[in-house]
């Protein structure tokens, strides 16, 4: 096994890995990405965030043609799910994007290694697996994301009892399903199996769902998806979950326990960095497994950084994208940059919940004042048209200087309408620069220039 040498080698081939090897070629760099799965795009593309929204939006045509359809006036024969063509959409929707992954690879000359990937001592990676090599490199990138996090007294059975992974491959919906965790991933696949047929019970240790949404939102939020027939059990810490006579019984600290024919384990992920051989370069990670750095992504070993999920900061596909093109340019000279004041986040149930910036309970426990305009999806025309109306949009302004500091809405298509908040906030507008600017009527966007009228009290149509 001779040693191969590039420029870079990236471990992990996930959004901030792929992203960061592409960019890195495009400079000028001989770069390997390592990955120990088969297909490239990490959690995100294969078992994660693609995947998820596939699902969201087949569920979602499911239930649209059985409660929608008939309000425009289209009436359709009997329904039939048919879940096998439905995963089969998926898979080769996955397929097709994993394979991309591998062309812009090729198209961009970074040499893909397929093995798992450990440092074995400053500027070598050893790879074992298909691909076997010991590489050389004067940098090392590590991306290599995060894993779910098991809960203590719930062991993963590869069959009833089950994380996002197998949550996404059910090849029948189970007549009850217990989400334990009301996050992002319990609030995402617990819609798609509520929507396919499933009785959905969640049962989260906080008072609240989605935490770190904004409250305003997250009540609302809540009471949308009780509405849809979700049910909460808030305050609730599970302790245990056992299958017992084909079903599983889950335990909760004070509760008469619950019943279910599977149960979704959602409660949070936790960085992949402890097969890494961090020990051999010196790198020692934190409590949470997390990777310290310091400017540019750099650890405290000369030549090794760090992006994405293994180091402090939101689990997000986009942050850790965003985290290697800043990391490999800087790398290269460039002033990579990454403004974490400006990163939203989406939580794709219907309505959709996205959010930009600061939240009231932030902005409030700071001691900021603060402006706060509000404008309700009702009162917007696009969404009659759709029939979507339900939630809204707020604006929270800075109360002298009227820059806008956190942009938090659910309602339709909400995912893609943030977008422009991101912008404003990045540019530092204020909420009159966004209330003045013309938007497209009619359309959902409009909502947002409502709520920017809204803080100074003139909303046109409140
Ligand atoms: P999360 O941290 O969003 O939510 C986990 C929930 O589980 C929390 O509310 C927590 O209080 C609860 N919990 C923990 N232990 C519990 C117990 N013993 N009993 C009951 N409840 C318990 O985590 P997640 O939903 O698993 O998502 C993991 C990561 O993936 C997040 O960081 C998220 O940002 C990311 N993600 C993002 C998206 C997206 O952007 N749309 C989608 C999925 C996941």
């Amino acid at each position: 096994m001779g040693d191969r040498t590039h420029d870079l080698v990236v471990i992990g081939a996930g959004p901030g890995g792929y992203v960061a090897a592409i960019r890195a070629a495009q400079l000028g760099m001989n770069v390997a990405c390592v990955d120990r799965e088969a297909a490239l795009g990490g959690t995100c593309l294969r078992v994660g965030c693609v995947p998820s929204k596939i699902l969201l939006d087949s569920s979602e045509r499911w239930h649209e043609a059985a409660h929608e359809l008939p309000k425009h006036g289209v009436t359709t024969g009997a329904l039939k799910l048919d879940l096998a063509a439905l995963q089969a959409r998926k898979d080769g929707i996955v397929r097709g994007l994993t394979d991309g992954v591998a062309q812009l690879f090729r198209q961009n000359g970074v040499t893909r290694y397929h093995g798992a990937a450990r440092l074995d001592g400053p500027g070598r990676v050893m790879v074992e697996g298909p691909d076997a090599a010991m590489l050389v490199a004067s940098r090392v990138l590590i991306a290599a994301g995060s894993r779910a996090a098991s809960l203590p007294g719930v062991e993963l059975d590869g069959d009833r009892i089950g994380d996002s992974t197998a949550a996404l491959s059910w090849t029948e919906a189970p007549g009850r399903l217990i989400v334990i965790g009301a996050g992002y991933i319990g609030m995402e696949l617990g819609s798609v199996w509520l929507r396919l047929g499933s009785k959905v019970t969640v049962v989260e240790y906080l008072d609240r769902i989605l935490p770190g949404t904004d409250a305003e939102i997250a009540r609302e939020a809540q009471k949308l998806f009780k509405r849809q027939g979700f049910s909460f059990k808030l305050d609730a810490r599970v302790e245990g979950a056992l299958v017992e006579g084909g079903e599983v019984v889950v335990r909760m600290a004070g509760a008469e326990p619950l019943r279910a024919d599977r149960v979704l384990v959602a409660v949070g992920r936790v960085p992949a960095t402890d097969d890494l051989g961090l020990e051999t370069v010196g790198v020692r990670t934190d409590a949470q497994g997390r990777i310290p750095v310091g400017a540019d992504f750099a650890t405290s070993a000369a030549g090794v950084f760090a992006i994405g999920d293994c180091i402090p900061g939101a689990m997000l596909a986009h942050k850790a994208e965003e985290e290697g093109v800043a990391c490999v340019e800087a790398m290269s000279g460039r002033a990579g940059h990454v403004n974490y004041d400006a990163i939203p986040g989406v939580v794709y149930t219907q309505p959709e919940i996205a959010a930009v910036g600061r939240t009231e309970e932030e902005l409030t426990a700071d001691g900021r004042d603060f402006r706060k305009g509000v404008f309700h999806f009702r009162a917007n025309s696009r969404a009659r048209c759709l029939g979507q109306i339900d939630g809204r949009v707020k604006i929270l302004a800075d109360a002298a200087t009227d820059r806008i500091l956190g942009v938090h809405m659910i309602g339709p298509r909400a995912g893609d309408l943030i977008a422009e908040a991101v912008a404003a906030l990045a540019f530092g507008a204020s909420s009159e620069d966004v209330a003045r600017l013309c938007h497209a009527h009619p359309t959902l966007s409009e909502a947002l220039k409502e709520a920017a009228l809204a803080v100074d009290g003139r909303a046109i149509h409140a």
